[in-house]
């Protein structure tokens, strides 16, 4: 029987993993989750340089290898920069995951221009720039893992995120066609579409009116996202692409 080649999969620390958004919240954890499985970790951040660097400090701490890089993932220049600096290291980045976002929650008609274009230009501009330059040295390497942050809400929609939804929407797209073009080379794509996660970026809700919309009764922890992401960027997960997994207990 005719059985396929696999590629060699690259031992942990031989490969980096690049998380954008890393300063606070899910990105955070999931650099953590990244390092603990054993990968040098490029903590990304825009603008809390203590945070990112507090991030940085704990994986240290727990024996782990990070840097951090502040660059605005919207920002082409910006992210062609850090990227070229971050090459300098011979270690391929072959694990990345699209995690900056941003939400300007406002009803269609008083959503303003720029808050439109600034949810827009973070999720979508943000994965063009930061994955394609990593696409070709997976390419070679014959083996990748590229993780997109959506969102259930780009799933079904949600009032008062009509940017948002559109933006995780596409990165969902992107998701689904560059898993294609991919998926021979033994790199995966997939996105990962959490309901509600405890972080800053929700801290404004009432929870009294969310957590009844629950199934499970809670909101869901930056660490359990992170475990999803872990898995998925492991050898184990080398038989999904192309997919979008729900973690949100039980909404949508
Ligand atoms: P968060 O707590 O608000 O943290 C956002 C992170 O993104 C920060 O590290 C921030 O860096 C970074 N960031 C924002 N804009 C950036 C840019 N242009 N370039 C580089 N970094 C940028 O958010 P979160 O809740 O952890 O969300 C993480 C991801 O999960 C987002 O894509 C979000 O849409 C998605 N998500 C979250 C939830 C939820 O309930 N929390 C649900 C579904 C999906 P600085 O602090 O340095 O600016």
């Amino acid at each position: 029987m005719y059985t396929r080649p696999v590629s060699r999969v690259p031992e942990p620390q031989s490969v980096r993993a690049l998380v954008t958004g890393a300063s606070r919240g899910i990105g955070a954890a999931v650099a953590q989750a990244l390092a603990a499985a054993g990968h040098p970790v490029v903590v990304n951040y825009r603008s809390n340089h203590v945070a990112a660097q507090k991030v940085v400090g704990a994986i240290r701490f727990a024996g782990g290898e990070a840097v951090a890089a502040a660059f605005d993932v919207a920002n082409a220049t910006a992210v062609a920069e850090a990227m070229a600096a971050l090459g300098e290291d011979p270690r391929p980045i072959a694990i990345v995951v699209n995690n900056a976002g941003v939400a300007r929650d406002a009803a269609f008609p008083a959503l303003k221009s720029e808050d439109w274009h600034r949810v827009l230009h973070t999720t979508l501009d943000g994965f063009f720039h930061v994955t394609q330059p990593l696409v070709m040295p997976m390419v070679r390497l014959r083996w990748g893992r590229i993780i997109n942050m959506a969102s259930l809400s780009g799933v079904i929609g949600n009032r008062g995120q009509v940017a948002y939804a559109a933006a995780k929407a596409g990165l969902i797209g992107a998701t689904r066609a560059l898993s294609l073009e991919l998926a021979k080379r033994n790199i995966t794509v997939n996105a990962i579409a959490p309901g509600l996660i405890e972080t800053d970026m929700i801290a404004d809700l009432p929870r009294d009116k969310v957590i009844p919309q629950i199934p499970v009764r809670r909101l869901g922890t930056p660490q359990e996202v992170a475990e999803l992401v872990r898995f998925l960027a492991s050898p184990r997960a080398a038989y999904i692409t192309g997919q979008v997994i729900g973690i949100s207990g039980g909404m949508g």
